[in-house]
């Protein structure tokens, strides 16, 4: 096992989860920087530095997720860090308008099989991570998992007629950061008298090619949150919070 504290990171190919990479290295973490395509993973970890690794991780393949978490455990023995950072926001071609997005995800006329697959990605693939990590972070002195969710998910903020973004609560993107929120509680309860603590974190809107980068804040910025929940050791469990402080469930 290696002395360095080690951190995952999946979908950290781009985006914000390379920038929570990136820094993860320059807080002294092995960073395993998790890509469904292996190519784009290493070219990411060669950008960050020799203290970054690729591993091929698609969350939503078991046999990816299962042969992710054997090689972190053979080759680097521990894991104190676990990101949940990758998903997607609909299940159409790449570029399309947030303004298309919002349209497709309302609840009368969301297509089935894409509220599916962004719940496969969003949801199940952060279950699936998350239990196939789990011996090796029990393993760690004080672990972390940090769920990277988002403000539009907020059933507190969306049920208040006052939320001037409420229209965009839909049954695709959002709903499934909603159900992530409740994934990380179920988690996080199951976990408080345990080693590990388990929060959700909103990035912020960000622009990234996941909002066809109509985002206000940069990368540097979206990562902020992410990376203050990731590296608290001493900070609260079973917690939603954003750049600005805590958010409600
Ligand atoms: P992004 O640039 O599109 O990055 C998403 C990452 O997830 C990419 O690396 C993507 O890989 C990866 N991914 C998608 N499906 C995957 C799968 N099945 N297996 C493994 N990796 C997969 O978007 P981002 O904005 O940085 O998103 C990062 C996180 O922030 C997400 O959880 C998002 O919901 C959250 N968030 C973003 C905003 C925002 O305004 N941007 C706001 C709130 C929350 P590929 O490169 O292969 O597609």
């Amino acid at each position: 096992m290696q002395d360095k504290l080690v951190a995952l990171v999946t979908g950290a190919n781009q985006g914000i989860g390379l920038q929570i990479a990136t820094e993860l290295v320059e807080h002294g973490y092995t960073v395993l920087v998790g890509s469904r395509n292996l190519e784009n993973g290493e070219t990411a970890a060669t950008s960050i530095g020799p203290d970054a690794y690729a591993v091929q991780l698609d969350v939503t393949d078991p046999e990816s997720i299962a042969a992710a978490a054997e090689r972190i455990k053979s080759e680097f023995g521990r894991l104190d860090v676990l990101v949940n950072n990758a998903a997607i926001s609909h299940a159409g071609k790449p570029g399309r308008s947030l303004e298309d997005m919002m349209k497709a995800s309302k609840a009368s006329a969301a297509s089935l099989d894409e509220v599916r697959a962004v719940f496969e990605t969003n949801v199940f693939g952060v279950i699936a991570v998350t239990q196939a990590m789990l011996p090796l972070l029990r393993e760690a002195p004080a672990a972390r998992i940090v769920n990277v969710s988002s403000g539009v998910g907020s059933l507190t903020l969306n049920s208040d007629p006052a939320f001037p973004y409420r229209a965009g609560f839909g049954v695709v993107y959002a709903a499934s950061k909603t159900a992530l929120n409740a994934v990380t509680l179920s988690f996080a309860i199951e976990l408080e008298s345990t080693n590990i603590k388990v929060n959700a974190v909103s990035p912020g809107f960000t622009a990234t090619a996941l909002n066809n980068f109509e985002g206000t804040e940069t990368i540097e910025q979206g990562a902020r949150a992410p990376i203050r929940v990731a590296l608290d050791v001493d900070g609260p469990t079973g917690s939603f919070s954003g750049p600005d402080g805590p958010l409600p469930w």
